[in-house]
């Protein structure tokens, strides 16, 4: 059985938060003169740390109640809090597949943290028997899984998911970055059977917000409390929070620019493979292609050259490159720096 208690870090559990004053003192008032703030200027004033605004229209738009809403300064923060609340440093262990997002490593080196990774298999799915072996380990307290996967493209089976989250009595992180370009629904709505389920997403994609960094978690009450316990207090800065909130009010140009993005995709995936040096174009549920090429690292070397840059992932998979989908303009320079490169060799 899932006990929160049982695998939370001690230490943190028995933590009191610090209490600022703009948690102190809520609401309105006349004169404040609580936090230490210089009485001039119009950005004088420190953040709602709860980010109550912002909230309440992510609420809206996700279907997810406030309370089970908790804001980071970009996922990468929600994560390393994570790693924080849940492994022990030198202790605990963590778990993820391969290849896959790189903060889980870097945020699991920097908290000392061993992380387990676990092959895909050929065709980027996740197998659960493979995982299988490492659920008992009572030293496992987190297992990250990023549908659809970053830097493949493809999202696992919802079945699979279901499954991992039932048999472990650990945390399991599902990070949905790209989950607004996807034709899958969010997990989201296993959140009521599954206290031990923590979803993220993020601004930073199909909002197009990467600069304003705003990453969400989706949780039970008593995670967020945990959460809200070790963030700093005022994570989000107030300009941060009032262009996301501004942002937000906007669906239609969001929903617009998804589907933009989503019909150059379609013409971008049939002008890569029209193209010799591309050998395979895999499945896509995001705003990227993942290709495969003759030579990653020569190709990348020559779009460089010609003030195109991609991502060369030929570290991760063997002559793999990572391509976003850009504007019209933008796609239509890197195919024909393409047939250059094929037409010069
Ligand atoms: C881009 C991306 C993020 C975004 O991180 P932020 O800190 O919110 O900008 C998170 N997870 C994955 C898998 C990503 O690709």
């Amino acid at each position: 059985m899932f006990d929160l208690n049982k695998i939370v870090r001690r230490n943190i559990l028995e933590l009191e938060a610090y209490s600022s004053a703009r948690s102190e003192y809520v609401g309105d008032a006349d004169v404040f003169l609580d936090a230490n703030e210089n009485p001039f200027g119009k950005w004088n004033r420190y953040p709602d740390p709860y980010q109550q605004k912002l909230k309440k229209q992510i609420s809206k738009i996700k279907q997810v109640d406030t309370s089970n809403i908790f804001l980071g300064n970009g996922s990468d923060e929600i994560i390393d809090l994570l790693f924080r609340i849940f492994c022990k440093p030198g202790k605990d262990k963590a778990l993820t597949f391969s290849p896959t997002y790189g903060m889980y490593d870097v945020s699991a080196g920097i908290n000392d943290v061993e992380l387990i990774k676990v092959p895909l298999n050929n065709i980027f799915e996740l197998n659960y028997n493979n995982v299988l072996t490492y659920l008992s380990d009572p030293l496992l307290k987190l297992i990250f899984i990023c549908s659809p996967n970053n830097p493949t493209g493809n999202s696992f089976s919802k079945k699979t998911i279901e499954k991992i989250c039932a048999d472990f009595n650990g945390i399991v992180v599902i990070d949905e970055a790209y989950i607004d370009f996807s034709t899958e629904q969010s997990l989201v709505e296993l959140l009521n059977e599954n206290g031990n389920l923590v979803v993220i997403q993020t601004l930073s994609k199909a909002w197009g917000l990467a600069a304003v960094r705003v990453g969400m978690a989706f949780c039970s009450t008593s995670i967020i409390q945990l959460l809200n316990k070790v963030k700093p207090p005022y994570n989000i800065s107030a300009t941060n929070q009032e262009v996301a909130l501004n942002a937000l009010q906007d669906i239609s140009t969001f929903e617009k620019n998804i589907a933009l993005i989503l019909s150059e995709k379609e013409k971008l995936r049939e002008k890569l493979r029209q193209l010799d040096t591309v050998e395979k174009v895999f499945p896509s549920d995001t705003n990227f292609f993942l290709i495969k090429v003759k030579n990653a690292n020569r190709t990348y070397r020559q779009l460089v050259e010609k003030k195109i840059i991609v991502r060369n992932r030929n570290t991760l998979v063997k002559n793999c490159i990572r391509i976003t989908v850009g504007t019209n303009t933008e796609n239509n320079k890197l195919i024909k720096a393409l047939q250059e490169l094929e037409n010069k060799s």
